[in-house]
């Protein structure tokens, strides 16, 4: 296997409630894709039942469902000024970013996706090793598409 672009590592560090871009709709629509194992941990945290979870917070996309967003386009879980409101079971998605396949496949991804995000190769980064870089990549995709019916 050849080494990949970043054998070196990557810097990132989230910039937190100050930023909060990837979370409300300042890009604009997108989706949150949450597996059933994700949508339980999420409504245990709520204190909710699963049903209950899914009429109020997720959609249907095709086989798969995301989070719904507010009509502002913020995530529904995002509360201006103070961030994710269920971040201890946020889904993979929000825990692996930015390091999901498609942002590190090519170093000109990587930096594209730092136009975006003030916390990719900023100063004081915190430094991922490739291994951690390969953990997390990995990570991200246990939350697609949802196989198990719900
Ligand atoms: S866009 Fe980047 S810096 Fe801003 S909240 Fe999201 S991950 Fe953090
Ligand atoms: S679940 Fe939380 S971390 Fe994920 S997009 Fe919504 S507000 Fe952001």
């Amino acid at each position: 296997m050849p080494e990949p672009w970043y054998s070196d590592g990557l810097k990132f560090k989230c910039e937190g409630v100050s930023c909060g871009d990837c979370c409300s709709g300042r890009w604009g629509t997108g989706y949150v894709w949450v597996n059933r194992a994700e949508m339980e941990r999420i409504a245990n945290h709520l204190g909710i039942g699963f049903d209950e979870f899914t009429r109020n917070y997720v959609r249907g996309v095709g086989n798969r469902f995301s989070l719904i967003e507010k009509r502002n386009l913020d995530c529904v879980f995002y509360v201006e000024g103070k961030g994710c409101s269920v971040y201890e079971a946020r889904p993979n998605q929000c825990r692996t970013y930015p390091f999901w396949p498609s942002n590190i496949e090519s170093k000109a991804a990587w930096e594209e996706e730092a136009d975006a995000c003030p916390g990719i190769n900023c100063k004081g980064c915190d430094h991922y090793s490739r291994e951690r870089v390969d953990q997390l990549k990995q990570a991200s995709r246990s939350a697609a598409p949802l196989t198990d019916p719900v």
